[in-house]
């Protein structure tokens, strides 16, 4: 089963992606590094509801 999900940046909070895990093989709270184009920078997003 997948649900969708959006990706908020640690540092400015705002919700900058949008992806989608799957239940079965994702444990815990999604992190990822990707580019924030508020930061101009890569900082880690975190999965919010
Ligand atoms: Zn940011």
């Amino acid at each position: 089963m997948r649900i969708n999900i959006q990706l908020q940046c640690t540092e400015c909070k705002r919700k900058n992606y949008a992806t989608h895990k799957n239940k079965k093989n994702t444990t815990g709270r999604l992190e990822v590094k990707k580019y924030c184009p508020w930061d101009k920078k890569h900082t880690l997003h975190k999965e919010s509801k």
